[in-house]
C-alpha cells in the first residue's frame, strides 16, 4: 500500500494477544501496564523488496524483511528459507536453480551467501573485513560477480566457487556496483558512478569496458535482456523511479519501481518489485500484472517497564558529569569541566575535593595546561559564542584568544594553540599576538589535535571512509604539518596530509577526546582503542613502530600525558587514573563532588488561570480552567473559580495552555552553550531526548540542568551510539564481533544511561543482545532498524528513512514512499517511530512555503547566524512551481505515513535530528508536517507530549496536565488545535512549576567579572 485510501484487496491480519498483568495485592487490573505481546503479522508487501526469478521461471525468491523467502510464480504463501539476523538482501539463482546466492550481514560486513531453496546447505563463500554485496551468477554456474570496497572504493569482482579465489574485474577510480554477467558469459554489466554516469560492461576475459547507457539520474541493478543486445535497469531521479529497458522507460508514471535487478519471462515480459509487491510486465507495454503474497511473521515481545528517571533526587548525588579531565604537566593536578565550570582536583591519589576555577552561568569545557603549567587554555560561551580563552593561572584572569574554538591543544614551546573552529577547520593562534589562521580545511568533525613534540605538525584521529559510495569508516591518525617549509612558498611548503593506521580495521581515538595524543617525548602515543587505553610506539615523524599495547582494565576515555612522558591519565567512570608506564602502577584519583536537585518549595503555589486548556489526555480544549500547582507539580486542574486563584496568579486568559513539548531526537551540541537551554524554553519544549552523546557531557548536561546552574529542558539522553566495526558520527562505539558489550552495558547502567542507541552497522544478533541486556537494566533500545529490531524487543525506530547499512531503506522507497509491511509492523508491535520529516526534505518545503521564522527574534538572539544562513539562503531564490511541486512530491508520501501510523493506533513520537535544521524551531515545524499529512493538530501535538512521555516511562511525571503531573506547561497566543502554527507563538512556558517569560529568555546574562578587559 502506497499509504492512500487505493489499499485494494489487501489481506492483512494484525492479531493482538495481549497478556495483561495482575499487579499489586488487592488484585486491580491495571491498563497500560506491561504485557507480553504475541504479534502475528501476515505481510502482503514489502517496502524495498527485490525479487528473483528461478531459471525454470517457476519460484520466486524475495528478501521480505531481511529473511528469505520464496514463493510460486502465481503468488500465493511465502515459505521462509532463512531465520532473522542475516539481514540477507538481494536474491540470485544459479542457472541451474539448484543454488540461491545473496548478501547477508550476520557479522560486521556483508558478505556472499548462497543456499538451497529449502533453505539447507547454507555456506558464507566470501569472507574478510571487506563488504562483499549484490552477486550474480556465471550463466556456466562456475563463479559470482559481486561488488566489493577491497580496493579502496567499489569495483566488481568475480568469485570462482570451487577454488575460492576472488579477482578484481574493473579498476577505475570511481565506484563500480551492481554487476549483472551478460547470457553468452563474456561480459559483465554493472552501474558506475564515473564522470559520465550509467551502466557499463567490462569483458571478464580482458580489460575492454563499454558503456551501456548513459542516465544522468541515479542508476541502480542492470539486468541484461535474453538476447543480450541491451540492459534493463532501474534510473531513480527524484519522486520518479522508471524501470528502462532499452532505452526507455516500460514502467508506469508514479509507480514506485524498486531499484532492484529486474528479471526475465521468456523474452517477452520482466519481472520486477514496485509499489511493495512483486509484477510482472509485458516488454512491448501493457498493464503490469501484480503476484500477491503472503508472508507469516509471529513474535513475542517481553514485558518491559523503563525504569523511571527520578528529576529531582534527594540529597547529595555524585557528579557523573566529568568531562575532558587533563593531567597538569608535573603530575601534580587535574584539571576538568563539570556542572558548567572549570575545577583542578589533586593528582595525589583518593578522594578529594575539587577547587573551583570558575562560576557562572557559562558552559566553560575542553581545559588544557600550557606546557609550563601557568595557565589553561580552555572553550567558554561567556562572550556569546563558543570561544577559546586563556586563564592565567598566577593572576585568575581571563583572555579571549579566539572566536569560536573547541579542542584546543597547546604547542610544546607554550606559544600557540591548534583548535577547531566551528566549522571543523583547523586552525593556530599565537598566544601573544592573538593573530590566528587556517591551517586545514574542514574536516569532517576530526578529534582534539595532539602536536608533535618538534611543534611542526599536529595529529588528529579522523575519519577514513572504506569507499566514496558508503559513509562509514574506521578513525585513523591524520598527520597535518602546520608550519611551512622554510626552503619553500606557496602549496609545496607543505608536505600533503599523511594516514596512519596503526590496528588496520580497528578505530584509534573516537573524534573526541580520545587522542592519538603524542607523548612529550615524541616516542609513543596514547589513544583510547576498543574502549580501553593503549599506548604505541612512533617514529620522529608519527608512524606507528609496533602495535599498539593495551594499558588499562577498564573502560577509558580522555588520555593525557605528564611532561615527563612516564604517566598517561584516563577517565574511567567515576574517576580518573594515572598509570605510570615505568612500574605499571595505576593511581586513584577520584573527585569528591555533589550536585542537588533544584526545587521549587512545596509551599508555593502558582494558579495558572487558562484561556484554553489541551490537557495531551483529551482531544479537545476545555475553556476558562485553572491549574494550581503546588511546587513543582499540578495539584488540581479544574474550571475556573475565583476561590482557585491562590498564591501567584498567571493570567494566561489570551492563551492556550499546553503540556510542555518533548523533542524525541535531538543531539545537544556544547558549542551552543547555556543559550541552548534557553532556546529550548523559549519555543516551549520543556524535554528532550538525545538518542547519541557523549556521556560525560550528556551527564553535564543533565547535572547543570537539574541543579540549577543553568536553565534549560529535561534531559533524557543515552550516551555513544553502539555500533559495528565500521562507524561514521565521532563517538560512535565499535563492537566489532560483541566482545565489549557486557562491559559497554555495565558502563550505560554506571553513567545512568536512560536508554540505549545501537547503530547502523551494528548486526542484528548483537543488538538482540544489548536488547536484552538493556531491558534488564530498565532502559530502553533505539535504532534505525525496524525488523528484526521489533522482533527482537526494539523499543523505538529513529527516522523513517534514516542511513541504512544497506545502501536503500526497509522503511522506505528510494520515492520516499512506505508500505505496509512497515505500518503493520509498527502498529502490532507498538515500537515508536521518531519519523524526522524535516531532514528529508520537510524542513527547506515547509521554509519555502513559510518561512517567516527566519525572522523570528528567538533565532537572531539565541542562535549562531550559521543556524539560520542555509534558510535564508533557500528563501533569497526564485523557486519555481516545478520545484515547489517536485519538494513537496518527496515530503508528501511520508507526512502520509506518520498520519496512517497514528490513525491505525501506532506511536509516533515527534523528533527532528536538529541541529541539522535549528532547535526547537524545527521540532514545531516537524509538528506541521504531521497536520499536513492527516492528522488533527491535537494528535501532532499528543506526538510531542503524552505519547513520547508514556514511551520513555515518564508519564507519571510528564506529557500531561494532569493533577500529580509536574508542572511543565507552555502557554501560546492563539489556538494551535486550530491552526498548529499558533505553537510558534509561545508567551511564556513553565517547567518544573517555575515561569519565564519569553523576555527573559531571550536576554543573555552578564559576564563573570574575571574577564580582562581588552
Ligand atoms: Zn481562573
Ligand atoms: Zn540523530
Amino acid at each position: 500500500m502506497r499509504i492512500s485510501p487505493a489499499a485494494g484487496t489487501i489481506r492483512v491480519r494484525a492479531r493482538l494477544i495481549v497478556t495483561l498483568a495482575v499487579l499489586s495485592a488487592c488484585g486491580t487490573w491495571l491498563l497500560g501496564q506491561p504485557s507480553t505481546r504475541e504479534v502475528r503479522v501476515t505481510l502482503s508487501e514489502g517496502t524495498s523488496m527485490a525479487a528473483a526469478l528461478s531459471p525454470d521461471a517457476r519460484t520466486l525468491a524475495i528478501d521480505l524483511l531481511g529473511a528469505l523467502w520464496t514463493v510460486g510464480i502465481d503468488g500465493g504463501p511465502a515459505r521462509r528459507i532463512l531465520d532473522d539476523g542475516y539481514d540477507a538482501h538481494l536474491p540470485s539463482w544459479s542457472p541451474d536453480g539448484k543454488r540461491i546466492a545473496f548478501q547477508a550481514y550476520l557479522r560486521d560486513t556483508w558478505h556472499i551467501w548462497t543456499v538451497n531453496p529449502d533453505g539447507t546447505g547454507l555456506q558464507e563463500v566470501t569472507s574478510g573485513p571487506f563488504d562483499d554485496r549484490e552477486p550474480h551468477w556465471s550463466p556456466d554456474g562456475a563463479r559470482l560477480a559481486f561488488s566489493s570496497d577491497r580496493g579502496g572504493n567499489y569495483d566488481v569482482w568475480t568469485l570462482t566457487l570451487a577454488s575460492g579465489e576472488v579477482r578484481r574485474l574493473t579498476t577505475n577510480a570511481a565506484n563500480d556496483s551492481m554487476p549483472a554477467w551478460s547470457p553468452d558469459g563474456r561480459e559483465i554489466a554493472f552501474v558506475s558512478d564515473r564522470s559520465e554516469r550509467g551502466v557499463y560492461a567490462h569483458t571478464v576475459e580482458g580489460s575492454a569496458e563499454r558503456l551501456l547507457a548513459a542516465d544522468a539520474a541515479a542508476v541502480w541493478s542492470p539486468s541484461w535482456t535474453p538476447d543480450g543486445k541491451s540492459v534493463a535497469y532501474v534510473s531513480v531521479n527524484g519522486a520518479n523511479s522508471r524501470l528502462m529497458v532499452g532505452g526507455a522507460a516500460v514502467s508506469e508514471p508514479g509507480e514506485d519501481v524498486f531499484p532492484f535487478r529486474p528479471h526475465w519471462i521468456g523474452g517477452a515480459e520482466v519481472l520486477y518489485t514496485a509499489d511493495g509487491v512483486i509484477k510482472r510486465r509485458p516488454r512491448a507495454g501493457g498493464a503490469a500484472r501484480p503476484i500477491a503474497f503472503s508472508a507469516d511473521v509471529a513474535f513475542t515481545r517481553a514485558a518491559f517497564t523503563p525504569k523511571r528517571r527520578n528529576f529531582a533526587p534527594d540529597g547529595p548525588q555524585a557528579v557523573r558529569g566529568l568531562m575532558h579531565p587533563t593531567i597538569a604537566p608535573d603530575g601534580s593536578r587535574v584539571v576538568f569541566a563539570a556542572l558548567g565550570d572549570l575545577w583542578t582536583v589533586s593528582a595525589a591519589g583518593g578522594e578529594a575535593v575539587p577547587e573551583r576555577l570558575t562560576n557562572d552561568v557559562f558552559v566553560e569545557m575542553n581545559p588544557v595546561w600550557s606546557p609550563d603549567g601557568q595557565a589553561l587554555a580552555y572553550s567558554s560561551d561567556r562572550g556569546g559564542e563558543m570561544d577559546l580563552w586563556m586563564r592565567d593561572l598566577r593572576t585568575g584572569t581571563d583572555r579571549r584568544l579566539a572566536p569560536g574554538g573547541e579542542k584546543a591543544a597547546w604547542s610544546p614551546d607554550g606559544t600557540r594553540l591548534a583548535f577547531l573552529d566551528p566549522a571543523s577547520q583547523l586552525r593556530v593562534v599565537d598566544v601573544r599576538s592573538l593573530e590566528g589562521r587556517q591551517v586545514h580545511e574542514r574536516l569532517n568533525e576530526p578529534g582534539r589535535p595532539s602536536w608533535s613534540p618538534d611543534g611542526r605538525a599536529v595529529v588528529m584521529s579522523a575519519l577514513h571512509p572504506y569507499s566514496s559510495r558508503f559513509r562509514e569508516g574506521t578513525n585513523q591518525v591524520l598527520w597535518v604539518q602546520v608550519d611551512p617549509n622554510p626552503a619553500s612558498t606557496g602549496r609545496d611548503a607543505f608536505a600533503p596530509d599523511r594516514w596512519f593506521d596503526p590496528l588496520p580495521h580497528k578505530s584509534i581515538g573516537m573524534r573526541e577526546n580520545l587522542g592519538p595524543v603524542w607523548s612529550p617525548d615524541g616516542r609513543q602515543m596514547a589513544a583510547i582503542i576498543d574502549g580501553y587505553l593503549h599506548a604505541y610506539p612512533v617514529s620522529r615523524d608519527g608512524a606507528p613502530t609496533a602495535p599498539p599495547r593495551r594499558l588499562s582494565a577498564d573502560l577509558a576515555s580522555s588520555p593525557s600525558w605528564t611532561s615527563d612522558s612516564r604517566h598517561i591519565l584516563y577517565q574511567a567512570v567515576d574517576r580518573f587514573r594515572l598509570v605510570d608506564l615505568d612500574d605499571g602502577r595505576v593511581r586513584d584519583i577520584t573527585p569528591r563532588m555533589s550536585w542537588e536537585a533544584r526545587r521549587t518549595s512545596g509551599t508555593t503555589i502558582t494558579t495558572v488561570h487558562a484561556g484554553r486548556l489541551f490537557d495531551g489526555r483529551n482531544t479537545g480544549a476545555r475553556e476558562a480552567v485553572d491549574i494550581v500547582i503546588e511546587g513543582n507539580r499540578i495539584r488540581q486542574v479544574e474550571p475556573h473559580r475565583d476561590d482557585l486563584h491562590r498564591g501567584t496568579v498567571v493570567d494566561a486568559s489570551g492563551q492556550t495552555v499546553l503540556p510542555g513539548l518533548i523533542e524525541s531526537h535531538t543531539h545537544l551540541s556544547k558549542g551552543y552553550g547555556e543559550a541552548l537551554g534557553r532556546i529550548w524554553l523559549s519555543f516551549g519544549i520543556t524535554t528532550i531526548r538525545n538518542p547519541a552523546a557523549n556521556p560525560f557531557e550528556a551527564n553535564e548536561d543533565r547535572e547543570a540542568i537539574d541543579s540549577g546552574v543553568r536553565i534549560g529542558p529535561r534531559v533524557v539522553t543515552t550516551g555513544e551510539p553502539l555500533d559495528g566495526t565500521r562507524i561514521y558520527y565521532p563517538g560512535g562505539v565499535a563492537l566489532d564481533s560483541g566482545a565489549l558489550v557486557e562491559g559497554y552495558m555495565a558502563r550505560a547502567q554506571a553513567l545512568g544511561f536512560d536508554f540505549v542507541k545501537t547503530y547502523v552497522r551494528l548486526p542484528d544478533l548483537i543488538q538482540k543482545r544489548i536488547i536484552e541486556a538493556a531491558h534488564q537494566a530498565g532502559m530502553p533500545v533505539t535504532s534505525h532498524e525496524i525488523y528484526p529490531a521489533v522482533a527482537y524487543g526494539a523499543d523505538g525506530v529513529e527516522h523513517i528513512r534514516g542511513t541504512s547499512r544497506r545502501g536503500f531503506s526497509p522503511k522506505m522507497s528510494e520515492t520516499r514512499r512506505t508500505y505496509k509491511d512497515v505500518v503493520d509492523l509498527l502498529v502490532s508491535s507498538g515500537m515508536t517511530l521518531t519519523p524526522t520529516i524535516g531532514i528529508q526534505g520537510g524542513h527547506q518545503l515547509l521554509t519555502l512555503l513559510d518561512g517567516a521564522w527566519v525572522d523570528d527574534a528567538r533565532l537572531a538572539r539565541l542562535y549562531p547566524a550559521s543556524a539560520v544562513e542555509p534558510s535564508r539562503a533557500l528563501r533569497a531564490k526564485p523557486v519555481s512551481p516545478q520545484e515547489l511541486a517536485a519538494r513537496e512530491a518527496l515530503v508528501a508520501p511520508q507526512e502520509r505515513l506518520v498520519a496512517a501510523v497514528v490513525k491505525s493506533g501506532g506511536r509516533v513520537i515527534a523528533g527532528t535530528d536538529s541541529p541539522i535544521n535549528p532547535y526547537a524551531l524545527s521540532l514545531l515545524l516537524e509538528l506541521e508536517h504531521y497536520v499536513r499529512g492527516g492528522l488533527t493538530p491535537a494528535d501532532a501535538i499528543r506526538t510531542a507530549t503524552a505519547v513520547p512521555a508514556e514511551a520513555m516511562g515518564l508519564a507519571a511525571d510528564l506529557g500531561t496536565i494532569e493533577p500529580g503531573r509536574l508542572a511543565d506547561l507552555v502557554m501560546v497566543d492563539g489556538n494551535p488545535l486550530a491552526s498548529i502554527a499558533d505553537l510558534r507563538r509561545t508567551r511564556r512556558v513553565m517547567k518544573d512549576g517555575v515561569l519565564y517569560e519569553l523576555d527573559a529568555l531571550l536576554a543573555r546574562p552578564a559576564p563573570p567579572s574575571s574577564v580582562a578587559r581588552q
